[in-house]
């Protein structure tokens, strides 16, 4: 008899959460969507390496393939770090971080919440001033607390969004109001 292909929400339970995108995907849940949808392959996970390879090829009854290294290479965890003497406080590293684990306010020193950060090196590319190195981990964050934290951040970002776009109607019905009182 043939095995049920697995939910995403299972493949998506074995990989690592940083939402680092080197899948080729914006986050690790629409890469395990697609590795149940026949899109993808199990072996385009860099920050879960071959641990996690062979966990997807256990589920799937498939066969282990090496990490494609066009997607990246297997290495130990690491968290972003500021150098503060050279942090212009632009904020520009706050808005790529999946999970929040940047603090600071734009003209202020920025820093990173080692704890929360999942390593996906997101905040890197924006600055402008090449002031944050990525240094090895202290310790790494269990996938679901990285999970819960990504889907906080994107919840936030969905009520503010939410937000604009009611203030954005009311402003647009109260010009509409205007408008129509002025006329004669
Ligand atoms: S950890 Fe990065 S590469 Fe791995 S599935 Fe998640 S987003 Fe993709
Ligand atoms: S601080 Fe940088 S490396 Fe760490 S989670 Fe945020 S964006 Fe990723
Ligand atoms: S992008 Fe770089 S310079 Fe700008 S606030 Fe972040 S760390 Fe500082």
């Amino acid at each position: 008899m043939q095995r049920e292909p697995p939910d995403a929400a299972r493949i998506d339970a074995l990989l690592p959460q940083t939402q680092c995108t080197r899948c080729g995907y914006a986050a690790c849940l629409p890469y395990a969507t697609a590795i149940a949808a026949g899109q993808a392959d199990i072996n385009q996970c860099p920050p879960g390496g071959s641990a996690t390879i062979q966990a997807l090829a256990d589920l799937l009854g498939r066969e282990f393939r090496p990490l494609n290294p066009a997607n990246g290479i297997e290495g130990a965890a690491r968290v972003a770090f500021i150098v503060e003497e050279r942090c212009i406080g632009c904020a520009r590293c706050l808005a790529p971080c999946p999970v929040d684990a940047i603090v600071g306010a734009a003209k202020l020193t920025h820093t990173v919440l080692a704890d929360r950060c999942t390593g996906c090196e997101l905040c890197l590319p924006p600055c402008p001033v090449d002031c944050i190195e990525m240094r090895p981990s202290p310790a790494a964050v269990p996938p679901d607390l990285n999970r819960r934290r990504y889907q906080a951040h994107t919840a936030r970002l969905a009520r503010q969004a939410e937000q604009r776009r009611q203030e954005l109607a009311a402003m647009k019905a109260g010009a509409a109001a205007a408008a129509s009182d002025s006329r004669p």
